[in-house]
Formats: structure tokens, sequence, C-alpha cells
């Protein structure tokens, strides 16, 4: 007999969440990983049904919501100086019946809160990377890093963009890269935000900004990598007169800069997302640039959708738990990672069919408010296949009515 009925391996936010979801519906879990990157200056804008998860966890409202920041607006606003422009968009959340999109978190708050949760609700933390992973027809084991051999029936594979559990289910990636790096860092302003969060659409990709507690802001800054090296070198004082240029003053006059990292941009999207009593998890499954804060947010519903499956069956790597798997986590990712990537494309291209398209597609969006009422419905999730923990209870989607 296998010693877990499921391991989960990765503790980034993405395992930890599907760890907690596990242990909450009684089935005897364990967490491979040596350890989560608590230092990572990123913060993470999670949309309500990611809410609703953490909710579900136990983990919302308590601290998180004290130290977190509604979001009331998104804006789009296009920065590119293009010979064809696009209105600027606001989106609003009353238009769908919503009072805000979701809440922006630092994941250095996000994680060890998740990390406590997991261990409270029994999660057997091995604090050890998986090495290697040898799947049969009734179990997985795992060896670690200190030479254990686990065995479990099945695994949710958490362990990143790099993911060694992914090879050893034998799945295959289809990857590629931007000419691009993201550079993630905070600042505090003299001017409100009003909750508002704005994309500038800029040549070199967007340049993000989103609301924190008080008079502060995360930024994500995509450039070009020269560019992004040479912001990553530039002094805090100067760095603040430079995001208060590309702010159009908007924020007033910017302050006190935070701990700032450069991320290369990546696309990547398994061929399978699972296989062999392997279940693929957030970044092990599919990476997007950040735009239009999809990434943790289809990571949850990873999480959720595998935990609703498993929960079943009595054999939680069943056959028939991967297969729908597969298919109804395609059906959510492939759609929403095209979608950013023809949005990223069209900034980068400087070709001006594109850069037309773009700019008509956002005309028709800011026009029409059927048409922006869908974009607003999908952007926070897929409108008929949400896992049921993520669903807001007795109400239907908006665009359902
Ligand atoms: C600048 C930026 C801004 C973003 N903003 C947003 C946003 O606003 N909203 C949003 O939804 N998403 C956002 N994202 C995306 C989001 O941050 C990621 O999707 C998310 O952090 C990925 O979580 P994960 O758990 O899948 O992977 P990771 O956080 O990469 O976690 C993987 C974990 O696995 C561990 N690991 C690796 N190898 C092994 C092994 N062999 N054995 C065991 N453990 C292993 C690692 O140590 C790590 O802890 C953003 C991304 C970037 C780059």
């Amino acid at each position: 007999m296998s010693e877990y009925e499921c391991l989960v391996a990765g503790a980034g936010p993405a395992g930890l969440a599907a760890a907690c979801l596990l242990a909450l519906d009684g089935r005897r879990t364990g967490l491979v990983a040596a350890g989560s990157d608590a230092a990572d200056p990123r913060t993470v804008a999670l949309m309500r049904p990611s809410i609703r998860l953490l909710e579900h966890l136990g983990v919302w409202p308590g601290e998180l919501r004290e130290r977190t920041q509604p979001l009331r607006r998104l804006r789009l606003v296009d920065d590119t100086g293009a010979a064809i422009s696009a209105p600027t968009i606001t989106f609003d959340p009353e238009e769908i019946g919503e009072e805000a999109f979701g809440w922006n978190f630092p994941l250095s708050l996000l994680i060890p809160l998740l990390k406590a949760r997991a261990v409270q609700l029994g999660v057997e933390m091995i604090p050890e990377d998986a090495v290697r992973a040898d799947p049969s027809s009734s179990q997985v084991a795992i060896v670690t890093t200190n030479g254990r051999t686990l065995t479990s029936q099945m695994v949710l594979a958490a362990d990143g963009r790099n993911s060694t559990l992914r090879d050893a289910a034998g799945i295959k990636t289809n990857g590629w890269s931007y000419d691009q790096v993201a550079v993630a860092t905070s600042f505090s302003h003299s001017g409100p935000h009003d909750g508002i969060s704005t994309e500038y659409h800029k040549g070199a990709g967007p340049f993000t900004t989103v609301p924190l507690p008080g008079r502060a802001s995360s930024l994500v800054w995509m450039e070009r990598p020269a560019r992004a090296a040479e912001i990553m070198a530039t002094p805090d004082g100067q760095l603040a007169r430079e995001i208060q240029l590309q702010t159009h003053g908007e924020l007033g006059r910017i302050g006190d800069i935070g701990p700032r990292r450069a991320f290369p941009m990546r696309g990547l999207v398994a061929r399978d997302f699972a296989k062999n009593r392997i279940l693929l998890i957030g970044e092990s499954a599919h990476v997007v640039p950040p735009i239009g804060a999809q990434g943790l947010n289809m990571s949850l519903r990873d999480a959720a959708q595998a935990a609703e499956l498993i929960a079943l069956e009595d054999d939680p790597g069943h056959t028939s738990i991967l297969v729908q798997y597969d298919r109804l986590r395609r059906r959510d990712v492939q759609p929403r990672q095209q979608v950013i990537d023809i949005m990223n494309r069209s900034l980068l291209s400087g070709h001006v069919l594109l850069e037309g398209g773009r700019a008509l597609g956002l005309s028709a969006i800011a026009a029409f408010g059927p048409l922006r009422r869908i974009v607003v419905a999908q952007g926070l999730a897929p409108v008929t296949t949400v896992p049921r923990v993520m669903r807001a209870q007795g109400k239907m989607p908006v665009l359902m009515k």
C-alpha cells in the first residue's frame, strides 16, 4: 500500500493551495518541497473566484483581508504613441454585479499563510525536493534529495516551470520566449490610487500599476532585456522619477521603491495536463506573461479542479480523473494563453496591421457594453466551467441570465 493517497511536489502558491484542498477532503496528503521563496517581491491580483477558494481554505478574510487592497477598476491606456491608437478603457466590476474584481496580495504574505494552514490541516511536510519519480500502474514512487523514497497513489506536480515531475510523467511541452523581461517592484506615491489598476500599453509591453493598501502600488514593468537590466541597476531616487514620468504623474509624487526582481518572459504549455498518475498544477502546466493577472488565478483553478475530480473517486490517480482534468483545464488555459500572446505581440511588433487590429478590438470593447461585460466576466474566470468551491453560491454567471 502507498504511504500517501496524494503527494504534492512544490510549495509555491499553487502547490500549497492544492495540498490544503486535498487535506480538507480527508486525503492522506504529503508535500515534498525544500522550501518556497519568501523574499519574492511580486504581488498577485487574485480575482473573486480565487478569493472564494481562499475563503474555503480558511485563510480569508482574516489577516490577509486586512493587508490587501480591493481592485475597484481596471484601466487600459494606449501609451504606445502608435499612429493608430486605442481609446482608454475602464472596466468596472459593477457592470457584472460585483463590487471589486479581486484583491492584490504580496506573495510573501500569501505563501506563509497557506503553509501554516496546510500544517494545521495535517499535510505532512517533507522538506526535501523531488529528484526523480517512477510512475507505475498503481502508484508513483518519488525519490527526494536526501535519497528517501516516498510512495503515493497520485502526484500533483506543482514544481514550477522547470518541473522534474512533468518530465518523469513523460509529458512534453511547447515553449517559447519573448524578447522581454518583467521588472517587479512596488512604490509609494503622494496621490490616491482610488483602487484603480492601470495597464499602460507601451512599445515594449505593458507597464502595470496595481493598488496596494494606503498610498502604495505594485509595479510590473515589461521592457526589452537591455532596458530592463538598466532599470534593475538604476538608483532608487532616479527610478522614482522614471516611474513618475511613465505614469504621467497620475499617482502624484513617487516615493520609496521596494525590492526589485527581473523575470525573463516565457510562454509554455504542457502537451498533456495529466499522465501516468501525475497531474500538472500551476506553472508546471502553463506559463504566461503577467498581462491581465491570469497566471496564479488559472493555477488556483487547476488546484480546485483537481481536488473536485479526486473527491469523486476512491483511487485519486484513476484514469478517469486524468482524462477529465486534461479536458477541463485545457479548455480554460489555452484560449487565455492565446489572447495574452496576441495582446503582447501586438505591442511588440510595431507592425501597423497588428497595431490597427489591437486599436480596433479595444475600441469595440470600449463602445459596446455587452462585449465589455463578456471580456470582464471572462477575465475573472471561465463563465461555465469554474470549479465548485470557486463559484458564487446561488448566483448564476451574469452572462447566463
Ligand atoms: C511579475 C509577475 C507578476 C505576476 N502577477 C500576477 C497576478 O497579478 N495575478 C496572477 O494570477 N498571477 C500573476 N503572476 C503569475 C504568478 O506569480 C505565478 O503563476 C505563480 O506564482 C506560480 O505559482 P506556482 O506555484 O505554479 O509556481 P512557483 O511559484 O514557481 O512554485 C514552484 C515551487 O516548486 C518548488 N520546486 C521546484 N522544483 C522542485 C522539486 N524538484 N521538488 C519539489 N519542489 C520543487 C520551487 O521551489 C517553488 O517553491 C505574475 C507573474 C510575474 C512574473
